[in-house]
C-alpha cells in the first residue's frame, strides 16, 4: 500500500537568484515552511548579488512549455505562484498554465529590484497587465510596482482602483518600500473598502521579502485557506522571517524562512 503522505503542491514560475535571497529558492523555502511542496519552472537566470541585479537572461519559451506539459501531466497542482517573468513571449504560456490548472494563482509582478534595476521592460509589463492580472486570484505588487502598473497616479488607493477596473480580482499592495514608520499593506477588492494590515517596520531593507510573501500566500491557498485567512497567515510568516534576518552579503539582509515559529 502507498503510505506516502500527500501535501499541497504549488507550481512556481520564477527567476533564479543565485544569492538564494529571492526568486525560486525563496519560493521553495517559503512553500516548504507552510507544509507544501514547490514545483519550480525557471523563467530567467539572473546575475545579481545582495545589492542589485546586473542581468536577466530569459529561459526559452519552448523549454518552459515542455517542462509545464510534463509536470501538468504528472502532478496534482493546488496553487500557482508567478514571480519574475523573463520576457513578454512567456506571458501567453503562463496564461495558458493558469487556465489549464484552474487553481488559485498568485502574481507577484516583479518589475524592479530593491537595488533599483529594472527587471521587466515595457512590453513585459504591458503583457502582465493585459494577460495575467485579470486571470489571477490575487496580485501582490509593492508600492513602486503598483505605480508602474497604473501610471498617472501616485496615490496607492487610486492605483489599486485602476488595477481593479482592469479586471484584477484582489490586490495586496505592500508598503515595505514606502517611507512610512510602519509597513502598511492594503488588500483591495471590488465593492469593499481597502483593508489595511499594519506591521512594525524592521530596520534595513530586505532582499526577497516580496517573493517570500507571494510564495507563502500561494501555499496557504494551496492548503485550501480562504483568501482573507491566507493573507493574514502569509504576512505574519513574512514578518517572523524578517524578525531574525540573515546577512549573507554586503547588501540587504534576506528573510530567515525556516527555523522560527
Ligand atoms: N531576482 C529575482 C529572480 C526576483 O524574483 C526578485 C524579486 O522578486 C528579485 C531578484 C528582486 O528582489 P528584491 O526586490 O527583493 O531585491
Amino acid at each position: 500500500m502507498d503510505t506516502a503522505p500527500q501535501i499541497p503542491v504549488v507550481l512556481c514560475l520564477s527567476g533564479h537568484d543565485p544569492t538564494g535571497g529571492a526568486g525560486l529558492q525563496a519560493d521553495v523555502e517559503a512553500v516548504a515552511a507552510q507544509g507544501a511542496h514547490a514545483l519550480g519552472v525557471i523563467t530567467a537566470l539572473t546575475v545579481q548579488d545582495t545589492v542589485d541585479v546586473r542581468r536577466v537572461v530569459p529561459v526559452a519559451v519552448a523549454q518552459m512549455a515542455e517542462q509545464l506539459d510534463v509536470l501538468l501531466a504528472d502532478c496534482r497542482i493546488d496553487a500557482i505562484k508567478i514571480g519574475l517573468v523573463g520576457d513578454a513571449a512567456q506571458v501567453a504560456l503562463i496564461r495558458t498554465a493558469i487556465e489549464r490548472c484552474a487553481v488559485p494563482a498568485v502574481l507577484d509582478p516583479v518589475l524592479r529590484a530593491g537595488g533599483g534595476s529594472r527587471l521587466a521592460g515595457d512590453a513585459t509589463t504591458q503583457a502582465l497587465l493585459d494577460e495575467l492580472l485579470p486571470r489571477v486570484t490575487v496580485a501582490t505588487p509593492n508600492a513602486a510596482e503598483a505605480r508602474r502598473l497604473a501610471p498617472g497616479h501616485s496615490d496607492l488607493d487610486a492605483c489599486a482602483a485602476e488595477l481593479l477596473s482592469r479586471g484584477c480580482r484582489n490586490l495586496l499592495v505592500t508598503g515595505g518600500d514606502e517611507p512610512t514608520a510602519d509597513v502598511v499593506n492594503s488588500w483591495h477588492r471590488p465593492g469593499a473598502a481597502p483593508q489595511r494590515f499594519v506591521w512594525p517596520r524592521r530596520p534595513g531593507g530586505f532582499h526577497g521579502a516580496g517573493c517570500t510573501l507571494a510564495a507563502a500566500l500561494a501555499a496557504r491557498l494551496a492548503h485550501g485557506e480562504a483568501l482573507a485567512r491566507a493573507l493574514r497567515h502569509a504576512q505574519a510568516y513574512v514578518q517572523a522571517s524578517l524578525d531574525h534576518p540573515l546577512r549573507i552579503g554586503r547588501g540587504r539582509a534576506i528573510p530567515r524562512r525556516s527555523g522560527h515559529a
